[in-house]
């Protein structure tokens, strides 16, 4: 069919783009300028943005330091691409990335870039795991994902997305993420159980992947303690610890690494998501010295040296040198759970609860329709919130950090607005 130009509305999108897209699906607009915590679209209308990219967007839209060093890059003609040819922008970013981030934690992990996608990052945890150890089997938790790639999928439990690998599955045990059984089983105790059972008919694993707030899964949150002992677990039996911190990394927990908190040390740590903070595809793969066994060329990719995003990422990460940023994080959190703790009050006749931690949010309900009701009333009201957990029953809230007082509290009230309409709608059918 033909397209008329000029192209407005969503007519060739519909027209031309594979039935796979999503998320334009729910939030049918179509976007012509983004800064920090708003968007607008084509009419001129005006969005609040708690979904950020998927956590892409930590830094909100376009965050002005970042564009600064990158039209500057661009202007000078700095290489754009490199493969993972030495470039001044990948030594920047290395060099802060050390001075930053991992110095100060006592980390001395070896930095690989991956494919720049997070689904990449895993794959190349579980082949450095998979390397190391010699064994095949990776244990993955209930409600985790980890990308769609197939290595990375099958330690992903969304029915839906396995559905599509259109293969087997193989090589991951699934154990119960914390909570799983509810209050009383403690599901650390129970992976030990079969762990340590040789008529459990569980292989000893290369590692365990795992998230600390599953951003997909529907935002369960796992305790310091629940990570502390599950840490201990793996290095008690040689089994390596890989934290996915893809979305829950880059600060959403208040935090750089969201694991900071437990006090643990993961034997490799998967970053993608916000690492460029500007939105520029970049993954990486943080794996301890001793374990870097991976030879030269055996996990490539010719997108691994985006160096734009080395650029905005290095511009980004001086925030994390910054206390009046990490101030500024905590405080909007703190409003932001004081906030949703007045919603789940509010609504407490809808079993409105708070889930996740930090700026990475979740509002779960009784009804496991209302959350994608919720999301698209908001939608009609100007706030792009979208929803997560394998029957999308949980509202995922994530604003930028760079969100102030005002943007927040409006985005809440448009929420509250939201839930009481598509509740009363829920009625009616
Ligand atoms: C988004 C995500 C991935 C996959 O990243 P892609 O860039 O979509 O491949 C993996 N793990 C977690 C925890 C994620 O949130």
């Amino acid at each position: 069919m033909t397209v008329t130009e000029p192209t407005s509305g969503t007519t060739v999108f519909d027209a031309l783009e594979s039935a796979v897209r999503t998320y334009c699906r729910r939030f049918p607009a179509v976007f012509t300028r983004a800064s920090g915590h708003r968007m607008w679209d084509e009419q001129g209308r005006e969005y609040t943005d708690f979904l950020s990219g998927a956590g892409a967007l930590n830094y909100g839209h376009n965050p002005p330091e970042a564009k600064a060093a990158l039209v500057d890059y661009v202007l000078a003609d700095g290489p754009a691409h490199g493969l993972d040819l030495h470039t001044t922008a990948k030594a920047r970013f290395l060099r802060r990335f050390h001075e930053v981030v991992l110095a100060p934690r006592g980390l001395d992990h070896r930095v690989q870039f991956t494919g720049p996608t997070g689904t990449n990052a895993v794959e190349a945890a579980f082949k450095t795991a998979r390397r190391v150890t010699g064994r095949t089997d990776i244990v993955a938790f209930t409600g985790g994902f980890h990308g769609l790639s197939l290595g990375a999928l099958a330690a992903s439990a969304t029915a839906f997305k396995r559905g599509a690998a259109g293969v087997p599955l193989g090589h991951v045990t699934r154990m119960p993420y914390e909570g799983y059984f509810g209050p009383d089983t403690d599901t650390v105790d129970h992976l030990v159980r079969l762990l340590d059972d040789p008529g459990s008919g569980i292989d000893r694993p290369a590692a365990l992947v795992v998230e600390t707030v599953q951003g997909e899964g529907g935002l369960a949150a796992a305790s310091p303690d629940w990570l502390r002992r599950l840490a201990a677990a793996a290095r008690e039996r040689d089994i390596l610890l890989i934290v996915d911190d893809i979305q829950a990394g880059c600060g959403r927990t208040g935090t750089f690494f969201s694991f900071e908190e437990a006090g643990i040390v993961p034997d490799l740590i998967c970053l993608s998501k916000s690492i460029s903070g500007y939105g520029l595809p970049m993954a990486l793969t943080l794996v301890r010295p001793e374990l870097d066994l991976l030879g030269p060329g055996e996990h490539s990719g010719t997108f691994r040296g985006n160096n734009l995003a080395f650029v905005t990422a290095a511009a980004c990460l001086e925030n994390w040198d910054d206390p009046a940023f990490t101030d500024r994080v905590a405080r909007t959190a703190a409003l932001l759970e004081e906030l949703l703790g007045e919603l789940a009050r509010t609504f407490g006749h809808l079993g409105c609860a708070v889930r996740g931690r930090g700026l990475i949010r979740g509002l779960a309900f009784t009804d496991d329709g209302l959350a994608d009701r919720v999301s698209r009333a908001a939608f009609d009201r100007g706030l792009l919130v979208e929803t997560s957990g394998a029957r999308g029953q949980v509202l995922k809230i994530m604003p930028p950090f760079v969100i102030d007082e005002d943007g927040l509290r409006g985005g809440i009230t448009v929420l509250a607005d939201a839930i009481g309409s598509a509740a009363t709608e829920g009625e009616g059918q």
